[in-house]
């Protein structure tokens, strides 16, 4: 249930039967030629579609994430860690001021990870508020069935490449690009990653039948939705 569908005296009764809520976190990056808002929409869809049959709220996402090594694609848009990691804290201390207890980030961008690491230094400063932090695109089975379609998969590629994350009238190379070294461009300041990367996939063919990206997305959403259940200790 999205938040922007409730109103206060709707969210105060919910949390008195239950706790949970749900924050999707993205990025607005380069993806390549999919859209530059690819870790948003996954974020906030596969977040709504997990949270919808339990009737848990899900937060507006945060769109903007960290991603520095994206700097020189046009369009990208990159927070500093502390200020992320400050924004994480500040919704968390709204979250905890209205009652919720059972919080879940869920998030689409794998640079968005250092910002989660404070959550246990929050939790202890928060007794009786549990956080959760849910990377939806490793989560085992959905990164199983990932492997099980094409292991040469990453940022940009096929993965990434739904109905709802690709651009209309856009044509994609037919190729199945190397996978980069990671760990070299790890060491690449914002004009090297752009030199290195080129359009921007890490690795992978551009594209995979439909029918292929929606059993991920299923199994992905379904995954999404056990961690929204528990455990929460
Ligand atoms: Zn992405």
């Amino acid at each position: 249930m999205k938040i922007s569908e409730m109103n206060w005296m709707q969210v105060e009764e919910k949390i008195k039967q239950d706790g949970r809520a749900v924050v999707p976190v993205g990025s607005i990056e380069q993806h390549g030629y999919l859209s530059l808002a690819v870790d948003a929409i996954l974020a906030e869809r596969v977040a709504c579609e997990a949270a919808e049959p339990l009737g848990v709220p899900v937060f507006p996402i945060l769109n903007y994430g960290i991603t520095p090594y994206f700097r020189n694609y046009p369009g990208s848009i990159s927070l500093r860690l502390d200020t992320y990691q400050r924004i994480v804290a500040d919704i968390l201390e709204s979250l905890a001021g209205s009652g919720f207890t059972r919080v879940m980030f869920v998030n689409a961008h794998g640079g968005n990870i250092p910002g989660g690491s404070i959550l246990q230094e929050w939790m202890n400063e928060h007794r009786g508020v549990t956080v959760k932090w849910h990377n939806w695109w490793n989560a085992p089975r959905t990164w199983a069935v990932v492997n099980s379609i094409d292991s040469v998969a990453s940022h940009a590629s096929w993965m990434e490449n739904f109905p709802w994350t690709r651009l209309a009238g856009v044509k994609l190379p037919s190729n199945q690009k190397p996978m980069i070294d990671i760990a070299r461009m790890r060491m690449m300041d914002a004009a090297g990653v752009r030199a290195y990367l080129g359009d921007g996939n890490f690795g992978g063919v551009y594209q995979k039948p439909d029918e292929q990206m929606l059993e991920m997305w299923r199994v992905g959403v379904e995954e999404t939705r056990e961690a929204l259940e528990g455990p929460w200790p």
